[in-house]
């Protein structure tokens, strides 16, 4: 935690739009430790999309809070309208999870949010450099988690998180819990582990985001290619307007009729696609003691979602090459 943390900090909470970034060792911790300043723990309600990768969950459930899951829509985000039917006394905090890079459809959850007095905590770990109306991810709630890890779009060369927020309290929580709960690092107020930032991570990072817009650009051509090769055959994502950058294709995630048949066939020609994620949340086996949630669109589409290859290094040629695959795919089922 020497000076290139703090370069790091400054320089993803003003990215963020942030007063503050509290560089932690993982998204996962982020995210915990986030819920844990904001006062979540045994006794409150907290409510989920079923679908994301598991860390979302798992770090709701270890502060002791319950989840509780609204459905998804058609781009795969938490449906405003079944979270506001999911709301008790109990809710003390929303966290949705902006899948695939794409922004919730945050001025109706922000709204519920106010009504009923909660916290809103976002999981923005696939989509830094994301905007909607003019406002970066990590720009929403009370605070935003993001992950930082060589999968993500920002990248560290380990493991790394981060937590953005513009409240001073929890700002000092977060310093305080990432370090073993201690003030001052030697007087312990609360019970927490070690989940520092690494100083060479953070300047690895520094150097990641150097290319951090160029890599954004460059996957929304790709997912542009894509949609404009595959509409029609498969369920793409929503294409983007010039300027546009509501998502920035984390994933480039379709929903796909024989989706099993496809994935062999794909695999056959050499292409890798992955199914984000084969289990739902709520069905996962640590999970089985929560209540079953209704969530009919996420039961559908899980059976049906596949992610095509979409990284920095792909040329135009090889989304091509993918259509292609997938366009023969379905010419012969026909
Ligand atoms: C990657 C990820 C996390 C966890 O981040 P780690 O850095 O791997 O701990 C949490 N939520 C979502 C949606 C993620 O994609």
């Amino acid at each position: 935690m020497g000076p290139e943390v703090e370069r790091f900090e400054e320089r993803l909470a003003k990215y963020c739009g942030r007063r503050f970034c509290i560089g932690v060792a993982s998204g996962s911790d982020a995210l915990y430790l986030a819920l844990r300043a904001a006062g979540i723990g045994p006794g409150c309600e907290v409510i989920t999309t079923p679908l994301s990768w598991i860390a979302t969950l798992n770090a709701i459930v270890m502060t002791g809070a319950t989840a509780r899951f609204a459905d998804v829509r058609d781009d795969l985000n938490l449906d405003p309208d079944t979270l506001a039917r999911e709301i008790t006394p109990a809710t003390r905090a929303i966290v949705p999870v902006h899948f695939n890079g794409r922004l919730c459809d945050m001025e109706p959850i922000l709204a519920i949010a106010r009504r009923h007095d909660i916290l809103v905590i976002e999981d923005a770990a696939q989509s830094v450099g994301a905007r909607y109306n003019s406002i970066p991810a990590g720009g929403f709630g009370q605070a935003a988690a993001f992950s930082l890890n060589p999968m993500k779009i920002l990248a560290g060369y380990g493991e790394a998180g981060a937590v953005v927020t513009d409240d001073e309290g929890l700002r000092d929580k977060l310093v305080a819990l990432r370090y073993l709960g201690t003030v001052d690092k030697e007087i312990c107020h609360y019970l927490a582990l070690n989940a520092k930032l690494d100083e060479l991570q953070a300047a690895m990072m520094l150097v990641s985001f150097d290319y951090l817009e160029a890599n954004i650009e460059h996957r929304l051509a790709l997912a542009q290619r894509y949609s404009e090769r595959l509409k029609g055959i498969v369920r793409c994502p929503r294409p983007l307007a010039p300027g546009d950058r509501s998502s920035v294709f984390f994933d480039y995630q379709i929903v796909a009729e024989n989706r099993d048949a496809l994935r062999r066939f794909l695999a056959q020609q050499g292409i890798e696609t992955k199914i984000k994620h084969p289990i739902l949340m709520p069905d996962q086996p640590a999970h089985t003691s929560l209540p079953r949630p209704e969530i009919p669109v996420a039961r559908y589409l899980i059976e049906h979602i596949l992610s095509l290859p979409l990284h920095e290094k792909m040329k135009p040629a090889d989304v091509d090459c993918v259509a292609e695959n997938v366009e023969a795919f379905y010419r012969d089922q026909e």
